[in-house]
This record gives C-alpha cells, structure tokens and sequence, in this order.
C-alpha cells in the first residue's frame, strides 16, 4: 500500500487513527532518513495534541522496537530482569539495586541513560569511577553479563535507532511530554534488551516527568500494558518524587551513598525504595526469599563484592568501591542554613536538581559536559526539625560564578512551618497488567 506522510500527517492532525501499516512505514522511513524531520516534527505534534489509540500505540511501539538491533539472550537461561526509572533527583537506585539483585541469583542487563535536563543518569554517576566503561562491544556486554551476572551499559548505536532521532527531535519541538511517545520510547528500548521481566519505577511530584498522581497511573499502566502485549511481565511501583532521594545530589555524591547502601549504612529511603524494586525483581525472576534474602546480601557484603567485581570487570578501578573518599571532590563549599526554626515542610525536588545541574552537576544540553565533584548534600529533609541558623544543606562547587547565580534559588527549595507535615508513603502504588 502506498502512502504520503502529508496524508497521514493530516489524518493525525484531524483525529483519525493510523494503522498498523502505516505506522511501520512511517518510522521505518524516518530511521532510514526518507522521512524529513519537518514531516516527524508536525507528527510528532499531531500525536503530543490528539494522542493515541491502544491499536496505534501497540503498532508505534512494535515498529520502534524493530527499527534496530533486538537482543537475542535466550542463551543465557536465568531470567533477565532489568528496571528503569522515569528520571528523578538523587536518583542513584540503579547502582546499588542491580549488584544487590544480581548477587541473588537475578540476571540484570541494565542500559542506562546520561542526565538531562534536572535528572541525572546512572552512566554519568559511573563514570565518575576512573576506568569504567559502559560502552561496551556487544561480546565485552556478554562476557560480563554471563561471567557475573549483571552488566552496566549505555544504549548501543544499533538500539532502537528510531527513538535516537525521535527523542532528539521531540527535544528541540517541545513534544517530549505526551503519555503515547514517553511510553513507547522507554518500553520500545526496554523490550528491545531481550528481558523476560522488568519493573518500572514511575515518579510522582515536583521533580518528576509527571507532577500528579493521575498522570503517574496512567504512564505506569501503559507501560505495564505494552510490557504484557510483548510478553515481558512488567510491574510498576509509583514513587515519591517531590523532594530528593537520599542526602546525596550530584554525580560523585550519589556513587558514595550507593555504596553506603551496599554497606548497610544508606539513608532509610534510599534502602527502602532499593529492597522493594529488588523484591519486585527477584519476584519476576521466580527467586523466593523477598527482603530477608537482600538483607543478608548486603550483611554478608555479597552486594558489595558484586559491585566491586563488576566495576573492574568494565575497567574501573576498584579501590574507588572500597575507598570512596577517594572520588572527585570539588574545590569550595558553601552551606544553606535555616533562616527559622520549625519543621521542614518542602524541600523541593526540581529545584534542587536544577541548582545542582546548573553548578554543573548535570547537562542542559546533550553536549554539555559534566563536573563530577559537584554536588549537594543534605542536611534537613521533609519532616526535619530544625532551629534558626541550623545547616539545609552543604553545597560542593567549583565555579564560584556559578554558585552565585543559583544561591537564592537554592535557599527557596525549603519551607519551614510550625507543624509537622503529614508523612508521605515513598512507594505509593504497585501496578500490573490486570
Ligand atoms: N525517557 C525516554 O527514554 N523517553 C522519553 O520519551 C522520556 C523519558
């Protein structure tokens, strides 16, 4: 059948679903650079203002995931479990939950992003570790993911090269916030890593994609859904996102309380949220034993002995995992205090990683370079009481410019009022498919 990307441009824009066979035309001429960007950018749009039926969705999905390489690893036979998060501040479970996983029995091929935006990414956090890599050859993956069971690694080249483009377009024609792309994106690399299950951690609040609740459910069960129409059992946990995960902001930071973690001396969110993505995944792979096996994984320091293992298996060097105080470090410190007493009511997520980001902790722009010894460390979280004059928070900075510019903003992330605020559940809801 012949079609016309103007023709289905139009059919989008007026509200007519797309079938199947068009939807696999359309993206499998953008891959192959026939379709021009201004046909995809106006698609692309269409789609952000009329959404998606679950038939277009499906169809958007499968074509994307077959745009490139898919990964073939029926070899090993252990299940292969992995977990993505849609992006939050102090983000840092990845690196602790999949050596904690994997020294269970679970098999975790984790693909990973770089930071953006206010978020930061498992890889960046990584390579702050001198040495490791996670661009690996396609037999480098392997070799690792067979000999311990877990592997850290970026996207490949080869990868659903159709989000590659799409996802850098949608970037610069503000269509990356629309339910239908956000899903197929994620899920269309996700299923293409070959897993047979995969827990979705989906934040909710300021410093997340999706800022309510409402939002947060419906992302999560249209990811669940296209997890189970492709045969990959997937389970979300909706999650706190409204301030910081943990105490540690920034690249360095967050690999010093990952390995906290892995020690059995993190702060209480961080280990909550790590134990039950990490119940969820031993669940997915059928290994029994839930929070009491992880527990003693980490007394024993199997976990941490997996992570160390794992980072000289992808080049690192390990004495950074047992020495961490060895990590970059920046060059000046600032504190924020309390201007009054009372308890912590905010302390707000998206600012924090704003302010961190724009210390140079994350990238504004793909290209932007990264400083790894940026950070901020938290002394006063939601629920905290504090006295006038008392720490918020110890900020690690190079560029004093820089922290000029973002000290007001940062002091405004926290609101101290008289009474303490209600506690929040950090795992508010578990989803699967029906
Ligand atoms: N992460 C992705 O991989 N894709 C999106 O569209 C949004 C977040």
């Amino acid at each position: 059948m012949a079609f016309t990307a103007v023709e289905l441009i139009e059919a989008k824009r007026d509200g007519r679903e797309l079938s199947p066979k068009a939807i696999e035309w359309l993206i499998e001429r953008y891959t192959a650079g026939d379709l021009p960007d201004y046909q995809m950018a106006a698609l692309a749009m269409a789609i952000f203002l009329k959404g998606m039926s679950s038939a277009e969705l499906a169809a958007w999905t499968t074509a994307m995931l077959h745009s490139g390489e898919v990964f073939d690893l029926t070899d090993i036979v252990a299940a292969k479990v992995d977990k993505h998060s849609t992006g939050g501040v102090g983000d840092k479970i990845s690196i602790p939950l999949a050596p904690l996983v994997a020294s269970v029995g679970v098999v975790v091929p984790m693909m990973s992003g770089r930071g953006l935006g206010h978020t930061g990414g498992t890889l960046d956090k990584l390579e702050t570790i001198p040495g490791f890599t996670t661009r690996l050859e396609p037999d480098r993956f392997r070799e690792v993911l067979s000999n311990h069971g877990m592997v850290f690694a970026g996207q490949t080249e080869t990868l659903v090269p159709a989000d590659r483009k799409l996802y850098a377009l949608r970037d610069a024609t503000a269509t990356v916030p629309s339910l239908p792309l956000i899903s197929s994106s994620i899920m269309s690399k996700k299923l293409a890593e070959g897993l047979d299950g995969l827990v979705l951690d989906v934040k909710t609040g300021s410093g997340a994609f999706m800022k309510d609740l409402e939002g947060s459910r419906l992302l999560a069960h249209t990811m669940v859904e296209i997890g189970a129409r492709h045969g990959v059992r997937t389970i979300a946990l909706i999650t706190g996102m409204d301030q910081p995960l943990g105490l540690e902001v920034g690249n360095a930071n967050e690999i010093r309380e990952s390995i906290d973690v892995l020690r059995g001396e993190g702060p209480a969110d961080v280990v909550e949220l790590t134990m039950s993505l990490g119940e969820v995944m031993m669940e997915l792979a059928g290994i029994d034993g839930g929070r009491a096996t992880l527990e003693d994984a980490i007394d024993s320091g199997q976990a941490l002995q997996k992570l160390t293992d794992v980072v000289a298996a992808q080049g690192g060097d390990p004495s950074f995992i047992e020495d961490p105080g060895l990590l970059p470090k920046c060059s000046q410190e600032a504190v924020v205090t309390a201007p009054i007493g009372g308890f912590v009511t905010r302390c707000d997520a998206l600012t924090i990683g704003v302010v961190a980001t724009r210390l140079g902790a994350g990238r504004e722009h793909q290209e932007d370079m990264i400083d790894p010894g940026v950070g901020i460390t938290l002394e006063a979280k939601v629920g905290d009481r504090v006295e006038a004059g008392q720490p918020l928070a110890r900020v690690q900075y190079n560029e004093s410019a820089r922290w000029q510019a973002q000290q007001e903003s940062l002091a405004s992330a926290w609101a101290i009022e008289d009474t303490s605020p209600d506690p929040q559940d950090l795992v508010i809801e578990r989803i699967e498919a029906s």
